[in-house]
């Protein structure tokens, strides 16, 4: 459920900082630390699992759950169109395994498209 090594892991538990901005039903959303956007924010579900791939450890409820927390999330952030993004794989851009998605607002540099 909780990897001692991960710093997501870290930050549900508080033993890391981070700004967080939205907390619900086993999801946080926090700040990425560096933003690559006007608003850049993280949805991260509190269970440790490392990426897209492994989604179906969530049951039907938690997964739309997680989708609304999004949706929820942006609101909240004042964003009415935005971009949400997943890396899945080292290859395809992920630096961190446990599964999160980039919230994006406003102007975006230096993401890709
Ligand atoms: P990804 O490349 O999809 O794995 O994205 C990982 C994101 O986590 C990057 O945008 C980082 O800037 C962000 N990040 C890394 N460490 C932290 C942290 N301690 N707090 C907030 N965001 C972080
Ligand atoms: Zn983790």
């Amino acid at each position: 459920m909780s990897d001692p090594n991960c710093i997501f892991c870290k930050i549900v538990a508080g033993e890391l900082p981070a700004t967080v901005v939205n907390r619900a039903d086993g999801l946080i959303a926090i700040e990425d630390i560096n933003p690559k956007a006007d608003v850049h924010l993280l949805v991260i579900p509190e269970r440790h699992f490392a990426d897209f791939r492994e989604v179906g450890v969530l049951s039907a409820d938690e997964s739309k759950r997680m989708l609304e927390f999004i949706a929820e999330t942006a609101q909240k952030a004042g964003l009415e169109e935005y971009r949400v993004l997943n890396f899945c794989g080292a290859g395809a851009g992920q630096t961190v395994f446990h599964l999160h998605w980039h919230v994006l607002g406003g102007t975006i540099r230096g993401m890709p498209a």
